[in-house]
């Protein structure tokens, strides 16, 4: 149930993040560069020690999830160049654009944010510290998935109610994927083997979606405070991964 609970917050911040997408989509660096350094720190201090412990106390071998996250990785990377390869055709013929293809694009997200959910739940049937710092690092995200649904959707075209309806529908989905994780339990070494996939899946968004857009508009001066928030996102989860 506390899964559940963590992912309405997710909802929530989906949600604050595609409404501020609406007005202030330029003030966000900031908050995106905070996030990279979050999910950077969860990645390094929650779920690989979480996989080893697992594979210690079950006796499992840790390389399977080190495979799924470098797999996960991939997953994301494929999965975004394909939808990347039509942005860059699209901006070809600037005048003549799809709203298909911003719903595709957005539908993706959704399915993410599926994934988030899943991940907070099977991070809390792990354990309650893992739960709660994973649930930490999808919040934190969560606000950039509502602004690129928002921002994917406006650029291409779809009217602006439609481009809210989706935002409802990617902030709906960590609540539904969490929820579905109250319908099974995964055997250790399933847990194992998700947490590493999702490792990967921080890691790319992380590195790929994130850092990148929040230094798009930066200068060098700019630059430099960015990058001191992303330390001092990665420091501040060390600390919280340590009470936890
Ligand atoms: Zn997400």
């Amino acid at each position: 149930m506390t899964a559940i609970f963590f992912s309405l917050a997710a909802f929530v911040s989906t949600l604050g993040g595609g409404l501020f997408a609406l007005r202030y989509r330029d003030h966000l660096h900031y908050l995106l560069s905070f996030t990279a350094g979050v999910l950077l720190a969860v990645v390094s201090f929650e779920l690989l020690p979480e996989i080893f412990e697992l594979a210690h106390e079950h006796a499992l071998d840790p390389s399977w999830a080190m495979a799924a996250l470098v797999a996960g990785f991939l997953f994301f990377h494929s999965g975004e160049k394909f939808i990347l390869i039509h942005h860059a055709h699209e901006s070809d013929y600037a005048a003549h654009r799809h709203p298909h293809v911003g719903m595709l694009s957005a539908l993706a997200l959704v399915g993410h944010s599926l994934l988030d959910g899943v991940g907070i739940g099977l991070a809390f049937q792990a354990s309650t510290a893992v739960g709660l710092v994973v649930a930490i690092a999808v919040i934190t995200h969560d606000c950039c998935d509502g602004l690129n649904t928002v921002g994917l959707m406006l650029t291409h075209r779809n009217p602006t109610p439609r481009a809210v309806a989706m935002l409802v529908l990617d902030a709906l989905a960590p609540v539904i994927g969490a929820a579905s994780t109250l319908l099974f339990q995964l055997p250790p070494v399933a847990v194992m083997v998700y947490l590493g996939f999702f490792a990967g899946f921080l890691l790319y968004i992380g590195v790929s979606d994130i850092l990148p857009e929040a230094h798009s508009k930066a200068g060098p001066s700019t630059a430099i405070r960015l990058i001191g928030l992303t330390a001092f996102g990665a420091v501040l989860i060390y600390f919280v991964s340590r009470w936890a």
